[in-house]
């Protein structure tokens, strides 16, 4: 069976399924909501938090072919909130319904080795990498790369997991076992100036918008933190918007899509990785833009015309982790805008929520 195609802009009242039931998801539904979409969320996990603010929701594995079947035969539309859906889950929806972003798109960013030969194939700068398989593979690596070497298995790594540094040639087998020797990435280590991200969507008819890049704190390797506008010239944030908008025509994407990147000593851009969707550092998009990224991808995945992508003030998005958010009464004395997502339990280092300072000058 083919793809199926959306054949014109999708009129409001349609409903828009999504596949995974995050706080991405929980946005996405409020945003569709906002411009008279309905949402259906499909998620295997029982107490999503963006079933508790979309119209339906399925909860089923991702290979149940009936469940993913009558989703598909309840939405006009289907898009996804987080990378990691099997890729023959994303095939099997799009003879069923049309799908954006693609097959193809989720595929380039779910394994970090295939996305690094897809960037490098565009000619664009990432860390200098290698393939590895096995321990003798993790020695080698270190020795083609240098030490520090970051190690990554090459799938379903998030904030930080599946990720090892190998200081010295070593400790590299150790690093690849520490990963239960799946298969993995070696990247050279950046000794970068700081990180941002480029968080930009493609329509279906090939417009293009970008937001201004944020610079990106992590601590733990979780996002803590995203500053608008970053420290960037003019011409590097020209630079990055044209990598983003590489990236998205050679996968035909549609939809918002996040490029990360390092900015290396001296400005060269690196980029880190793609996600094939809304993103966390995106979140400031909400108080601080026209458009927030979430209304964003609505509006790009439905055949709209993009919104208007212009921030009219500078801010600072924070998570909320963990425990953190225990504090949520003096969180909402504070002249922010306060986000909670609803989730039941605060364990250590899970996302449970963001405030967006904004900087009127
Ligand atoms: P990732 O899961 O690839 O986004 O990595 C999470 C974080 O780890 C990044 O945002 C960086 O702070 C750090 N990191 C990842 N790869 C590298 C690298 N090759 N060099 C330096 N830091 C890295």
């Amino acid at each position: 069976m083919s793809n199926r195609i959306l054949s014109g802009p999708l009129a409001p009242g349609a409903t828009i399924g999504i596949l995974g039931g995050g706080q991405l998801g929980r946005m996405l539904a409020l945003a569709a909501a906002r411009l008279g979409f309905k949402t259906h969320i499909y998620s295997n996990v029982a107490d999503a938090c963006a079933f508790q603010v979309s119209d339906a929701h399925t909860l089923a594995r991702f290979d149940d072919e009936r469940a993913l079947e009558a989703f598909a035969g309840a939405c006009a539309l289907a898009t996804f909130e987080f990378e990691n859906v099997p890729d023959a889950t994303a095939k099997f929806l799009a003879t069923h319904v049309p799908v954006a972003p693609n097959a193809r798109a989720l595929a380039a960013a779910q394994d970090r080795l295939v996305e690094k030969h897809f960037l490098t194939g565009l000619g664009i700068a990432t860390a200098p990498f290698v393939g590895v398989s096995d321990v003798g593979e993790a020695s080698e690596a270190v020795i083609a790369l240098g030490t520090p070497v970051v190690i990554k298995t090459r799938r379903m790594g998030y904030d930080g997991k599946g990720q090892a540094v190998a200081r010295t040639p070593f400790d590299a087998p150790a690093a690849f076992e520490s990963l239960h020797s799946v298969p993995a990435i070696a990247e050279a280590f950046v000794d970068f100036e700081f990180e941002c991200s480029i968080i930009a969507a493609r329509g279906r008819d090939g417009a293009f918008a970008a937001y201004d890049p944020p610079k990106n704190e992590h601590e733990n390797h979780i996002l803590r933190r995203s500053t608008v506008p970053a420290p960037l010239s003019p011409a590097r944030v020209k630079d990055a918007f044209a990598i983003a908008r590489h990236i998205a025509e050679a996968l035909d994407y549609v939809g918002v899509l996040a490029v990360e990147l390092f900015v290396a000593k001296g400005g060269t851009l690196l980029v880190n990785e793609i996600a094939p969707r809304v993103h966390n550092s995106g979140h400031w998009t909400i108080e601080a833009c026209v458009t927030s990224q979430f209304t964003q991808h609505v509006r790009a995945i439905a055949g709209w015309p993009l919104g208007d992508p212009a921030r009219h003030s500078d801010a600072v998005m924070e998570n909320i982790i963990g425990a953190e958010a225990d504090n949520w009464l003096s969180l909402a004395a504070k002249p922010a805008g306060l986000h909670l997502y609803g989730k039941r339990e605060a364990r250590p280092g899970r996302k449970m929520g963001h405030v967006t300072r904004l900087k009127r000058g």
